[in-house]
């Protein structure tokens, strides 16, 4: 039976006079990578920033494992199971990977130090417990060698897994991720999605991904949804997406040489 993580219901944001989602509908299934895609501007990171609490939507709502989310401030939508990545990279340069992670999980940490006066192990424990986890999660991310690093001197595709590594410091039942892939090199690329991959097979973690490169989409994708204009336009499977002619329209229409090939694009992976 289909178990639903997440249902975005009848979505509408304004921005002033633009209408960048109107009356946006979808479902995600627990356990699978579902892919947002669009043409530039249809509003995909409009309706991550709605899921996440930063945006709040005039109409519709947003349900969590049945719970409404809609209204509630992004830390606490982030306590509540969903974490995400930002389209522009947000590390502090001067602190190592390691220190990037802990102090993501620093309010979670306040919590526990208060509890830690309750039940009085020592503050030393709650380090440590949280250097422990930290090293768990680079582990995970194959990026443990870049612990003691500061980020500012790694490269971009290991700086981009930090950035999902603070994400994983709240331990999210949803990872949300806004363009992971942009600015990698295909090698890193590929890196990014065999570990998300492992993410979702092995520790459960449902990923909403937003991606430009048609490729990943429909190689990685267990289904897809596509807003055009801020309205939703398609869902369903990668390879029904890839043939359906309003999305092709949709990304023909735009008349961007980078965005015009879904087709060929998504042929070409097909084949590849
Ligand atoms: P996408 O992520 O699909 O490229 P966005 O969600 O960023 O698209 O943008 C959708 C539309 O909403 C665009 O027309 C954009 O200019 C507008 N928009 C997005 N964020 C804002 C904002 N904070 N203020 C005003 N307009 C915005
Ligand atoms: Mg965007």
């Amino acid at each position: 039976m289909p178990d639903k993580i997440l249902t975005v219901d009848n979505i509408s944001k304004n921005f002033g006079g633009v209408k960048a989602l109107s009356g946006v509908s979808t479902e995600i299934e627990r356990g699978t990578i579902h892919s947002i895609i669009g043409p530039n501007g249809s509003g995909k990171t409009t309706l991550i920033n709605v899921i996440t609490g930063f945006y709040k939507p005039e109409s519709g709502a947003i349900l969590f494992n049945g719970e409404h989310m809609e209204g509630l401030k992004p830390h606490i939508i982030a306590r509540k199971g969903i974490g995400r990545t930002f389209q522009n990279l947000r590390l502090f340069d001067s602190m190592t990977a390691e220190e990037n992670i802990i102090v993501a999980m620093e309010k979670d940490m306040k919590e526990t130090l208060w509890g830690a006066f309750v039940n009085s192990p020592s503050i030393r424990n709650i380090e440590k417990s949280a250097k422990e986890k930290a090293h768990i999660i680079l582990k995970r991310l194959e990026i443990e060698d870049f612990a003691d690093r500061p980020v500012a001197m790694l490269p971009y595709g290991t700086r981009r897994l930090i950035e999902i590594g603070r994400a994983l410091g709240l331990n999210p039942e949803i990872l949300i991720l806004d363009e992971p892939v942009a600015g990698m090199n295909p090698a890193e690329s590929e890196n990014l999605m065999r570990i998300i991959k492992l993410l979702v097979e092995e520790q459960k973690i449902t990923t909403i991904l937003i991606e430009h490169d048609m490729k990943v989409v429909m190689n990685y994708s267990d289904e897809i949804t596509v807003i055009n204009n801020g309205k939703l336009i398609a869902r369903g499977v990668p390879k029904d997406i890839q043939s359906n002619p309003v999305v092709i329209q949709a990304y023909l229409g735009t008349g961007r040489a980078g965005s015009q090939g879904i087709k060929e694009e998504t042929d070409a992976s097909i084949k590849n």
